[in-house]
């Protein structure tokens, strides 16, 4: 978008954080604008159009506004930054890298102060990969330089259309983002230099890339509940809703640390205000079980807290997805997680609220789903035109009032997903974590178990929660030994694999071959019909094999005389079942 002379405005109306504004000259929808405050410039955006008037979604507190005040239309559209230095970069919803300082006490930046998204004095070595007369497409490789543990590609910018024959190459040396490090060409004559960084508008996908690709490879999160029986893809989305308590953030954290991709960013709108400092204080801490070094190496954080004003929520999510398709092109398996989304969908409601528009279910924007669609389309599989593939994967937490899953933000979500982990207040009181309900949840990706393993699983654990509803009306005594042994088999599959320890040194993570041999002994006893005599006896067998895979998931694992008992019940395992003597 580029005009001659900038657009100027003036503040006709103040409604909370929507500001409308009597414009003199064209602007656009998503044009970023300032709006004058004293000595401040505050950043807005364009949401709506009108004849000769727009109103904008300010991102900072409008106290003070008033109007008459001035504004300044930029010409550019809500953008984000793109180049070297993202990886470890802490942001708020603005792309403002948030210092140590101003985390530490929670205070974040003033009002209408921003920030470089990007360091512009540091130097990056650069290394041609690329020659002269070279024909490039956007989002084809220049070169590239290194970024903690990988290589940063530096690409020829998604905004240009076409092929551009490089005209002059940086030779490898030590430049700064700013620097120009090619000169391409269009056949048309246009010129273009290239620096190492760019600018896309957040809320369009970056599409740079040959194909699309069905996310069919399981994403391995190290958490037995999921990879095994509702599994998300690389390229794939998943959402997990819970009520407040649930479990959700720990979840997540779990993941980012865990989950076999590259580069983790997450997108946190905190339900308090004081939680989303503390994941700023801890996540740095937090040790890559991939490298041994900091996991934040790998990690974006953009934060938003409850206190900060709502238009500012928006922006962060679009902002992370942005940051997603990015290291994507450089062929990197990206996993993207948004918490809460709820939050977001809030902010839409207050905005569309004070736009006076006809309000949809819960007062939520009717276009609350088609939002919320675009959103999780941005994930996938893509193959580039080098031949190499990268993915975005997206989780995000919803947060429904009550747990109510029948509300709209869970409702739309769940149309758009390929997967729903569904958390439970009965199992997080229970403590039966990770507390994702195994009945009511699914996932339409492939599980690292063969599909008659999980279904067996799947089986089972309906049948044993049947026995136990009816148990909870009769009693112990009510029900058949048959059935019983059922009901402990049910209880043997959640307590010793789908419940795990984020705590335990092992449990916390596990790999998808333990989780196989932990499933494959598991299923040796799930297929026996064990004849016991009497509902103590069974309980007590039961128990007794508890304890020997809860040993095996955890720290005990390592010891001797773990090894005997699980060669013990291999073994056991391994002789033939006498035939059932009523049958
Ligand atoms: P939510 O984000 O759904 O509101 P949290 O993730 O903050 O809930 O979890 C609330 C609390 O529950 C945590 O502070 C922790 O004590 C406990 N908790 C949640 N998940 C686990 C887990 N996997 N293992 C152990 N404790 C957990
Ligand atoms: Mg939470």
């Amino acid at each position: 978008m580029k005009r001659s002379s900038a657009t100027e405005g003036v503040v006709c109306g103040v409604n909370g954080g929507v500001v409308t504004a009597q414009i003199r000259g064209a602007v656009a929808l998503n044009e970023v604008a300032y709006v004058t405050e004293g000595q401040a410039q505050l950043k807005s955006e364009v949401i709506r159009i009108d004849g000769d008037r727009a109103d904008l979604q300010v991102f900072e507190n409008t106290r003070g506004l008033k109007i008459g005040n001035r504004v300044t239309f930029s010409g550019q559209l809500l953008s984000a930054q793109l180049g070297p230095g993202l990886l470890g970069k802490i942001y708020d919803g603005l792309q403002n890298p948030l210092t140590e300082l101003s985390l530490k006490d929670g205070r974040f930046l003033v009002r209408g102060q921003y920030l470089d998204p990007l360091d512009s004095q540091k130097h990056w070595h650069f290394s041609p990969t690329t020659q002269l007369g070279q024909q490039l497409r956007a989002g084809e490789s220049l070169g590239d330089v290194p970024e903690g543990i990988f290589r940063h590609t530096i690409m020829l910018p998604f905004t240009l259309e076409d092929r551009w024959e490089i005209t002059q190459l940086a030779k490898e040396d030590n430049y700064q983002i700013d620097d120009t490090i090619a000169t391409v060409q269009h056949s048309d004559g246009r010129q273009r230099q290239i620096t190492m960084r760019q600018h896309w508008p957040v809320k369009r996908a970056i599409q740079s890339y040959g194909e699309r690709l069905k996310p069919t490879e399981t994403l391995v999160t190290g958490i037995r509940i999921i990879d095994t029986l509702l599994p998300v893809a690389r390229g794939g989305t998943y959402c997990i809703p819970g009520p407040f308590g649930a479990g959700k953030t720990v979840l997540q954290q779990i993941t980012s640390r865990n989950a076999d991709v590259d580069i983790v960013i997450i997108a946190a709108c905190g339900e308090r205000a004081g939680e989303v400092v503390e994941t700023l204080q801890e996540f740095p801490k937090l040790i890559d079980p991939r490298t041994g070094r900091t996991l934040m190496e790998r990690t974006i954080i953009i934060v938003n807290t409850s206190a900060m004003p709502v238009a500012a929520r928006e922006s962060s999510v679009y902002t992370a997805v942005t940051l997603a398709e990015y290291y994507r092109q450089m062929g990197l398996n990206i996993l993207l997680l948004a918490d809460s989304t709820s939050r977001w969908a809030q902010a839409m409601r207050e905005l569309s609220g004070r736009l006076e528009e006809i309000p949809g279910e819960e007062a939520f924007p009717a276009y609350l789903e088609s939002v919320i669609a675009s959103f999780y389309e941005r994930a996938g599989a893509v193959s580039l035109y080098n031949g190499e593939v990268g993915s975005v994967t997206i989780g995000g937490t919803v947060s429904p009032a009550g747990g109510n899953f029948e509300e709209p933000v869970t409702q739309a979500t769940l149309k758009v997903v390929g997967a729903f982990h569904g958390l439970s207040r009965e199992r997080a009181e229970a403590r039966r974590y990770p507390s994702i309900d195994p009945l009511e949840s699914w996932s339409k990706y492939p599980s690292i178990l063969q599909p008659e393993q999980a279904a067996g699983m799947r089986r089972i654990l309906f049948r044993g929660d049947e026995i136990a509803q009816m148990m909870k009306v009769v009693g112990e005594e009510g029900v058949a030994i048959d059935d019983y042994i059922y009901f402990l088999k049910a209880e043997l599959i959640d307590a010793v694999f789908l419940q795990q320890n984020a705590f335990d040194e092992v449990d916390k993570s596990s790999s998808p071959e333990r989780q196989k041999h932990s499933f494959s002994l598991l299923q040796k006893i799930l297929e026996r019909s064990f004849e016991m005599p009497e509902k103590r006896a069974a309980r007590q067998l039961f128990n007794h094999l508890r304890q020997i895979f809860l040993d095996y998931n955890g720290t005990a694992w390592r010891s001797p005389q773990f090894d005997k008992q699980i060669a013990a019940l291999q073994e056991a395992l391994a002789t033939p079942q006498e035939p059932k003597s009523h049958e």
